[in-house]
């Protein structure tokens, strides 16, 4: 379970992300959305810990990671991140990619490492490099890189945009199906409304580094908080 408590981040004086508090419960998809430049990005950073806050705190399952004075390292947070640019390295082959995040004995990676690539439909590639892949086969691997270590936070910003249409349905369905089985709690940002409408559990609408609605997607379409978010949704594809 994540939970975050009035997050506060300026850049040159202006506020670009606004006393921000949220939750995300095990094997639930929250997404973040809003138009660019609102703040979304800079919100899933600091999370991660790539980017620090001026003030508000960070809880992973119950236990702070991050408040003021304390802070837990990124890669002591628990946290698995997805990025649209989170790319591949490219010298490894699939196998290698998967369980390079992994300690412990070679075995018991393999097996996890397996499941994974089971789970996410490219266990007949392991031995192949991304380079022989096609840029969906690639975010299957990626996910499953991220999802290795077990993290129970996702965090995933803009995924999905790298791919063209009908492939970007299949990926958004499988990894909505892989997430929940792994039980993870994500935070998925997008600035697309037909993306969150169709994989969220919860929307947080957010605008100029405010939280302006959040709720059920149904709810949030049916019962926009005003003129802007109705507008927002209206021209959904
Ligand atoms: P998009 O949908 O385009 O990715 P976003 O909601 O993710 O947008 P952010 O990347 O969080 O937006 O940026 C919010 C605002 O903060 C923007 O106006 C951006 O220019 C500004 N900003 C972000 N990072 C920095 C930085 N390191 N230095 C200065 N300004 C920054
Ligand atoms: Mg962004």
């Amino acid at each position: 379970r994540l939970e975050i408590r009035n997050l506060m981040r300026s850049f040159g004086g202006r506020r670009v992300v606004d006393d921000v508090s949220l939750s995300v419960m095990p094997g639930q998809v929250t997404c973040l959305l809003g138009p660019s430049g609102c703040g979304k990005s800079t919100t899933l950073r600091m999370i991660a810990g790539i980017e620090t806050q001026e003030s508000g705190s960070i809880f992973v399952d119950g236990e702070m990671i991050c408040d003021g004075k304390y802070r837990v390292p990124p890669e002591g947070r628990g946290i698995g991140l997805m990025f649209q640019d989170f790319a591949l390295f490219p010298h490894l082959s699939v196998a290698g990619n998967v369980a390079y995040g992994l300690k412990g004995r070679a075995s018991k990676n393999r097996a996890r490492v397996e499941e994974l690539l089971g789970k996410v439909g490219m266990l007949s590639h392991i031995d192949n490099y991304p380079h022989e892949l096609s840029g969906g086969e690639q975010q299957r691997v990626a996910l499953a890189r991220a999802l290795a270590p077990r993290p129970r936070i996702m965090l995933m910003d803009e995924p999905f945009s790298g791919l063209d249409d009908r492939l970007r349905d299949d990926i958004r369905d499988e990894t909505l199906d892989v997430l929940k089985a792994e039980g993870t709690a994500v935070l998925l940002v997008t600035h697309e409304p037909g993306e969150a409408m169709r994989m969220a559990d919860e929307i947080a609408l957010m605008r100029n580094g405010k939280i302006v609605q959040r709720g059920a997607p149904y709810n949030i379409y049916n019962t926009p908080v005003d003129k802007e978010a109705a507008g927002f949704f209206s021209d959904i594809n």
